[in-house]
């Protein structure tokens, strides 16, 4: 038999959004649960700095900012459970979500703030040679190629970002770029540019992760000569974008091509009663730690309302 709970608030996602809606839905005696997911904290467990989240004029490590708010959300009383929602029904009257330790869960109204994960290449060797020296978090990994030369895709900020951080570890960065101009913001530009341990590679793709047990090297070709080259690295990173966790909602929300979860405008209210989304899952936008504090914030007051209308609070 399953344990069934029942809550006025389920949230789904422990990242900004999720624990910043978890603190204004337990203060507003709400008594939310709150599922975690596979990686509980979310991406910024996976971040190094962060310096541009208010409040902390020295900057805070990632993973102490998302320790500190889930104590916040734990001070008022929420309910956090180390699982992962896999399914989730939707109906007029109570919302139904299942988890895969088997917890089944009935609310009033759901907050969703799953996030979004890594995308990757698509290549075979890169897929053969996941943890043998190919990553997509150079915070978490680099330091196993401290002193060796590594490799990393990309060109918008968190590719700068990373960079930068392995180039603190490495001699030599490697930055694969496929065109001649950079997404990042300028002031992430100039920072990987004037770092003598970047090497950038631009109008550049990757063709191959080499090596059998382990990543050996990487072979490139340039997309306006057509000439490939090969490259001796030990660590490959990929820091090319996310995708949306919202696979479980297809078919039941509304989202936009790229599975971005849709809102209302000036709302965090999806096309079901009762949902909220927030976070990256819903921003393709902004994608930062304050917006989806912020976003958290407004589908934790969005469901109060919801939940005084309906007589449920
Ligand atoms: P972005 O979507 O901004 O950038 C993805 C990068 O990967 C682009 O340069 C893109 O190239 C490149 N890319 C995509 N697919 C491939 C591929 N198949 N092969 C090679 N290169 C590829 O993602 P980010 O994760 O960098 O950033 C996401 C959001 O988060 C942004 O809004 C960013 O500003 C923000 N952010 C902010 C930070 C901060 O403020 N400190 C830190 C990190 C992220 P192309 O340009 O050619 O499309």
């Amino acid at each position: 038999m399953s344990d069934i709970t029942r809550t006025k608030c389920l949230i789904i996602g422990s990242g900004p959004a999720g624990y910043t809606a978890a603190i204004y839905a337990a203060r507003a005696n709400m008594s939310p649960v709150l599922y975690t997911g596979k990686s509980p904290g979310g991406q910024l467990m996976i971040t190094t700095d962060v310096e541009n989240f208010p409040g902390y004029p020295d900057g805070v490590m990632g993973p102490q900012m998302m320790e500190d708010l889930r104590k916040q959300a734990e001070r008022f009383g929420t309910d956090i459970r180390y699982s992962l929602i896999s399914k989730v029904e939707f109906s007029e009257d109570l919302h139904k979500a299942y988890a895969d330790n088997g917890d089944e869960i009935h609310a009033d109204s759901i907050i969703i703030s799953t996030g979004a994960d890594a995308k990757w290449l698509g290549l075979e060797s890169e897929k053969r040679l996941a943890n043998k020296g190919v990553s997509a978090c150079a915070v978490c990994d680099g330091f196993f190629y401290r002193g060796q030369e590594v490799a990393i895709v990309g060109a918008g900020d968190s590719a700068a970002e990373e960079a930068s951080y392995l180039a603190k570890l490495c001699p030599k960065v490697h930055m694969i770029v496929r065109r001649d101009t950079m997404r990042a913001s300028k002031i992430m530009q100039e920072r990987v540019i004037n770092n003598p341990n970047i090497i950038i590679h631009w109008n550049t793709e990757t063709e191959e992760v080499l090596g059998e047990e382990e990543v050996e090297g990487v072979r490139l070709k340039n997309n306006k000569t057509g000439e490939t080259s090969e490259i001796a690295v030990k660590g490959f990173f990929v820091a090319i974008g996310h995708k949306p966790n919202t696979d479980i909602f297809k078919g039941m929300l509304d989202m936009d091509e790229a599975s971005y979860l849709v809102t209302q405008p000036d709302s965090t209210k999806t096309n079901v009663p009762g949902v909220f989304a927030s976070g990256d899952a819903q921003d393709r936008i902004y994608r930062q730690a304050i917006t989806a504090a912020g976003t958290g914030c407004m589908a934790a007051l969005d469901a109060e309302k919801y939940l005084e209308a309906k007589g449920a609070h």
